[in-house]
């Protein structure tokens, strides 16, 4: 059977439905007084996180979760509208002035005190990573946007469950387990977690406890760059690289699991030509984007080309390969973005004319689109974007 055409049964993968409240006397009030903009100016001079309606969250703690990576509690205010365990949101921290936004996945399961948590590797040179990791304070407000993703759970799991991690894709898979640990683990979940080194894995005591009390949950990590430590090491240390004989003596059952995987890109697709045609089911999420195509077929067309922005009224020149997102920051233009490739929608925006290419499939588009990602679209002639 193809199990990549095998849908993972996922009648919860909508994202949890919003709180709809009547908006109480005193904020219709203040609202025929004063526009949300101005009410959040002076709402956030008395307390960061009020806001009108934009969700906002508070650092409550911060907490080494492995050599270089920090788990950051979060207290959301009353305009988050909740997420599943699988999801990512994407979060912005001011930094030096700029407002600077990437997509984290929720690490933990829904908790009843309402508060959320991220878990971050500090990226070497990253902009946001290394600001969360170490410069954020405890009380820092951040912005919020609504979680999104299909990686979920259905509500009442069947069959069994293999879990793929490398590096920070842990952080989604981890939430599962947890919120699967909550229930009392009522399906058979076995997790692989590849890190380069000991010293990088987290959750390793937690996870390893709970294997130890649930037999319906196992654990195994694998080191790609630590050498082995001989007899010392624990019977669930492993070490190696993602491969046809190490998924074998690790999961000898992959025909009967339904499979998540989720990683940097490379890692996602060894695991996709590994395990999605043996497995019951295979759904993935890659944490980088694609290695850009190459294409071959501009011939002698202009390296430069016109970007009318419709809105302002300004006309940059930019090059014709590189995504427009990246092309419009460095001209020195601020558009909103999140993952920076292509899943979240929040750089989208309209196109009125002109050809765009999309960076990892190379399809062109001709036509005026009214959504178009700027992170994974490069200009292939001059362009009017409703910017
Ligand atoms: C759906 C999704 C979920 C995610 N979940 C998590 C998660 O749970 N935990 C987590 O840690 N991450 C997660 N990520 C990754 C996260 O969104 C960020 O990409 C990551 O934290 C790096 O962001 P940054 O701002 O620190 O790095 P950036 O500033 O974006 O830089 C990224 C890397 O590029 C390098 N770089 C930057 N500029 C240049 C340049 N001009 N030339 C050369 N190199 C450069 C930096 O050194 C750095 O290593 C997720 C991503 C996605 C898409």
């Amino acid at each position: 059977m193809n199990a990549a055409a095998t849908p993972v049964p996922d009648p919860t993968s909508a994202p949890a439905s919003p709180r709809v409240r009547p908006r109480p006397l005193l904020q219709r009030l203040a609202r025929t007084l004063l526009a949300p903009d101005a009410f959040d100016f002076w709402a956030s001079r008395l307390r960061p996180d009020w806001s009108w309606d934009r969700p906002l969250a508070r650092i409550v703690s911060r907490q080494a979760e492995s050599e270089d990576s920090f788990t950051l509690l979060l207290q959301p205010n009353r305009h988050w509208r909740g997420f599943q365990p699988g999801q990512h949101l994407n979060i912005g921290a001011e930094i030096e002035g700029i407002r600077i936004t990437r997509s984290y996945s929720l690490s933990d399961a829904p908790r009843a005190d309402g508060r959320i948590a991220i878990t971050v590797k500090a990226m070497p040179g990253g902009k946001l990573s290394q600001h969360l990791c170490h410069a954020a304070k405890v009380g820092e407000v951040l912005t919020l946007d609504a979680a999104f993703g299909e990686m979920t759970l259905p509500q009442t799991p069947e069959g069994a469950w293999l879990f793929l991690a490398a590096g920070s894709g842990i952080t989604p898979l981890m939430a599962m387990v947890r919120a699967q640990a909550a229930l009392g683990m009522p399906v058979p979940l076995a997790l692989i977690y590849w890190a380069r080194t000991r010293a990088e894995l987290c959750f390793v005591e937690e996870l390893r406890a709970l294997a130890a009390r649930q037999a319906n949950f196992s654990v195994d990590f694998v080191l790609t760059r630590d050498a082995e430590a001989g007899d010392g090491d624990a019977g669930d240390l492993h070490y190696g690289r993602i491969d046809a004989q190490s998924l074998s003596m690790l999961a000898p059952d992959l025909h009967q699991r339904r499979v998540f995987a989720c990683g940097p890109d490379g890692f996602v697709a060894a695991a996709r030509a590994l395990a999605a045609d043996r497995a019951v089911a295979f759904r993935s999420e890659a944490f980088t984007p694609p290695p850009h195509a190459v294409f071959d077929d501009e011939g002698d067309a202009p390296r430069q080309v016109r970007i009318t922005l419709a809105n302002s009224g300004r006309t940059l020149d930019v090059p014709r390969g590189m995504s427009l997102l990246a092309a419009l920051e460095e001209a020195g233009l601020k558009p909103a973005s999140g993952c920076r490739m292509g899943i979240c929608n929040t750089c989208a925006c309209g196109k009125r004319a002109g050809s765009t290419r999309h960076l990892h499939t190379g399809d062109i588009e001709h036509e005026p689109v009214s959504a178009l990602r700027l992170c994974v679209n490069s200009a292939g002639s001059d362009l009017i974007l409703d910017l």
